[in-house]
């Protein structure tokens, strides 16, 4: 390449981070306008939760789309709940004309969620939900006792780690356990990970199903004042909870968590560890051991790991196997490591989740897709805020418009991957269950014309 061109684009590159500089960091109803006028990629959104039905073919349940709730929040704090749109194109007229704040899907009704108080009244159409994606919400706000580094909303990325255990674990059984396989992970544009389980048979489970799938994944016992918070019983660990150990939480705890979190540098956090040894004298028994080598040779950055190391030799050891112990290095573990999801979200078909490619109000943050077979990757430092976009959709102003804005921006790679690694895939799922049952109906209605 020619030292011109280099140069050329040099300035290019630095013209460009002076045009994105120019907008300010923040998050407002007229930074979200433009956002919504040239970002948002309504085409996508309304095509997943149309699953299909807002094709030609004459099995497609023409109502389906319209039987959806959306509900807005505005700038100030006012709820839309029970919004519903036939088209695309009526989606996008509203949300640039009320420019939420926020976005939540809720259900799919039996009825037109916006006429629902019509129907109560002509009394023969029960306004209840019938189809909802599986649903899977969590907080690393809920990890506060076994993160150091951030409390409460905050996150940085020697937490975020517990983020991407979640998906690990969660994605790995929804598919090979229950065998769903059109999941979509969402960044909650501050302090989670949100999913949406798509597959037919995932949207048509029963509020008691959805408790189950909840409960198979639950190994919390106890409230939130109780010590211990995970109880691994039985003989055998369960052939999930054994695999999630050995392919995810162990290494996670080992060589990250440990270090990241300093989980054994202080007298308090090493009591609390102790804490879940039921055994006294086993605990004292390192409580003394580590008393001591708090001024033997071992520095400040070994010292995670000599503890560790420590209390796994004690625990297993010969003399303390048959005292029940067996299974504590594997609880503390868990405790520090396996997944926290608010189960009530997951049980009822009812509950709200704020929608993908939202805002997040806080950090500015686009709430984009996470791709769960690379999201060790996942860095959520570095997803592009609403004011990054708008520097970004400055800077490209002067080229031709293409039909898509976002395309020009870091969005891109983010609606590409909803599009095709999601998107797509799901639809063709969708298309062929379509076909499939229209036929199996013609046939049916074939033999009762015949008979
Ligand atoms: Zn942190």
């Amino acid at each position: 390449m020619g030292d011109e061109r280099v140069e050329a684009m040099e300035i290019d590159a630095q013209q460009r981070q002076e045009v994105a500089a120019a907008v300010p960091d923040g998050f407002n109803a007229d930074y979200l306008r433009i956002y919504y006028g040239k970002l948002f990629p309504y085409g996508d959104f309304f095509k997943w939760l149309a699953y299909g039905n807002d094709a030609k073919h004459p099995g497609c349940d023409q109502s389906y789309i319209g039987r959806r709730e959306l509900s807005f929040t505005l700038e100030n704090d006012i709820y839309l709940r029970f919004q519903s749109f036939d088209t695309a194109a009526e989606l996008e007229t509203s949300i640039k004309e009320k420019c939420p704040f926020k976005i939540d899907i809720g259900p799919v009704y039996s009825v037109d969620p916006a006429k629902r108080h019509a129907y109560a009244q002509s009394g023969n159409n029960v306004f209840v939900p019938v189809e909802r994606e599986l649903i899977f919400d969590i907080d690393i706000s809920d990890y506060d006792d076994v993160r150091y580094c951030c409390s409460g909303a905050d996150t940085c990325l020697d937490c975020w780690p517990l983020m991407t255990i979640v998906i690990k674990i969660l994605d790995t059984s929804l598919r090979g356990d229950f065998g769903f396989n059109h999941i979509l992970w969402v960044y909650s544009g501050r302090r989670g990970v949100h999913c949406w389980v798509c597959d037919s048979r995932a949207r048509k489970l029963s509020n008691e199903q959805r408790s189950a799938i909840a409960d198979y994944f639950r190994v919390y016992k106890g409230g939130e004042n109780s010590l211990k918070k995970v109880s691994l019983t039985g003989p055998v660990l369960h052939p999930f909870l054994a695999r999630s150990y050995t392919d995810v939480l162990k290494c996670f705890f080992e060589d990250k968590l440990l270090h990241s979190q300093q989980l054994f540098a202080s007298e308090e956090r090493c009591q609390k560890i102790l804490e879940l040894i039921p055994d006294q004298n086993v605990a004292s028994e390192l409580h003394d051991k580590w008393q001591g080598n708090r001024r033997s040779s071992i520095s400040k950055e070994d010292v995670n790991a000599a503890r560790w190391e420590q209390l796994k030799t004690t625990l297993q050891s010969g003399k303390h196997k048959t005292q029940g112990l067996r299974r504590c290095v594997e609880e503390i573990v868990f405790s520090y490591t396996y997944p926290r999801l608010d189960m009530e979200v997951s049980k009822h078909m009812n509950h709200l989740l704020k929608a993908p490619f939202c805002i997040h109000p806080k950090t500015g943050r686009v709430c984009v897709p996470i791709d769960p077979n690379n999201c060790e990757d996942f860095d959520p430092t570095a997803v592009p805020t609403l004011s990054q976009l708008l520097g970004e959709l400055n800077a490209a102003g002067m080229q031709i418009d293409s039909e898509n804005d976002w395309e020009r921006t870091s969005l891109e790679k983010y609606i590409r991957f909803f599009r095709t690694s999601f998107l797509q895939p799901m639809l063709k799922a969708c298309k062929e269950e379509l076909e499939t049952a229209y036929s199996a109906k013609l046939q049916q209605s074939k033999n009762t014309l015949s008979w």
